[in-house]
């Protein structure tokens, strides 16, 4: 399946199993031959799958050379980039040679930050191999590092000039991640997509890998729809922050130790719709729905974080402009809408949100 995204430099999407050994040639109709590639990729996926990378670069006339660093958050900051431009400034790298970032969002978001800025700008390639860099973080141009005074301070829009994503990847990363990407696919078809949603519910996709690969196709589109309407996120790219409203607020009150990215979004995306719910503005009985295919997937749907604590944490996230939180709800499962208030107003609305639950 190929898909083309509409943005200020247009570029393909290309789905398909064992697509990773067409690298080569894919690299060939976009950059010059004889070129320098520098594959970027963390200790767990490198073992697995660099060798095949820089193999089908070099057939096609490529030069690639191979940059790991550890695997995890820990490692995305600017001190990683550093040594990354070290290595490219060493191979003698140009502009007209590229980044191949093979990784999940970690190695995505930074390989992307690396091309974004390295001789002020070069191409990039994303192969993500996680199923949340292959539904979400690849596709869209959003780079960045963390600091140590939170994640995603620092970072570039800078769209790569090819996604591959190759479904037979997934079937090395552990379960646990593979869950945290299904709460991201749930998301899509809450705000997006009905029979999405139905998809994921009338499918176990952890053992059926064609329906996988479609379900992945349905979630890029849904991506690309709403990158291509707000690439700069400015407006319609709010909705994709379905959930993660409370989410967030909920790994911060943790310390970000005790539930996943996933796991927090999932639940956050249940107690915004029971507040919906609550308010009128959301049809009863969707938030069950929700919680019922989290469940599914064995994602918890229910915290009882103090509701004091989770206001807070989410009045100081920096997606509220001045005194306003957007809100991201469902009218149903398939429409979502942006939905602004004081941020004062939170705590009254997670409040009656647990007494209606209670
Ligand atoms: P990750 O890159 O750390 O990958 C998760 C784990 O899976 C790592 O241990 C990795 O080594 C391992 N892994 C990945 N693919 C594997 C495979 N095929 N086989 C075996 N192991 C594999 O994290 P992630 O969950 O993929 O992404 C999270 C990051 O993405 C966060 O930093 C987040 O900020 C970022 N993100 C970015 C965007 C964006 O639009 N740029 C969107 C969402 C999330």
């Amino acid at each position: 399946m190929e898909l083309t995204i509409q943005t200020s430099s247009p570029y393909q999407i290309l789905i398909r199993r064992g697509c990773l050994d067409q690298l080569g040639e894919q690299a060939g109709t976009l950059f010059r031959g004889g070129g320098r590639a520098m594959i970027i990729t963390d200790s767990n996926v490198g073992p697995l799958y660099a060798r095949r990378a820089a193999d089908s670069l070099a057939k096609a006339g490529f030069v690639p050379d191979v940059f790991t660093f550890p695997a995890g958050e820990e490692s995305k900051r600017l001190s990683t980039i550093e040594r990354v431009y070290a290595a490219m400034a060493e191979q003698k790298m140009t502009r007209t040679d590229f980044i191949v970032a093979l990784g999940g969002g970690v190695t995505g978001d930074m390989a992307g930050f690396a091309a974004a800025t390295f001789l002020r700008g070069i191409g990039f390639i994303q192969i993500p191999t996680s199923l949340l860099a292959q539904i979400d973080s690849s596709v869209g141009g959003k780079t960045g590092v963390d600091l140590p005074q939170g994640k995603n301070l620092v970072g570039a829009f800078h769209q790569p000039r090819l996604v591959l994503i190759d479904p037979d990847t997934l079937a090395t990363l552990p379960p646990r991640f593979f869950a945290d990407g299904m709460a991201e696919a749930i998301k899509y078809g809450c705000i997006k997509s009905r029979p999405l949603f139905e998809l994921i519910r009338d499918n176990d996709l952890s053992k059926e890998p064609k329906v996988l690969e479609r379900m992945i196709t349905e979630c890029v589109d849904c991506k690309r729809r709403v990158v291509e309407d707000d690439e700069f996120d400015t407006g319609e790219r709010m909705l994709l922050n379905f959930g993660h409203t409370l989410g967030h607020a909920l790994e911060k009150h943790y310390a970000f130790s005790k539930l996943t990215h996933g796991e927090a979004v999932g639940i956050g995306m249940v107690k915004i719709c029971r507040a919906g719910e609550a308010l009128d503005l959301t049809k009863p009985g969707t938030a069950e729905e929700i919680a019922a295919l989290l469940r599914q997937y064995r994602l918890p749907t229910e915290d009882d974080a103090p509701a004091e604590s989770l206001a807070k944490a989410a009045a100081m996230d920096k997606k509220g402009m001045g005194g306003t939180l957007n809100l991201i709800l469902l009218r149903e499962i398939g429409h979502s809408f942006v939905h602004p208030i004081p941020k004062q107003e939170l705590l009254p609305i997670i409040i009656k949100e647990k007494e209606e639950h209670a």
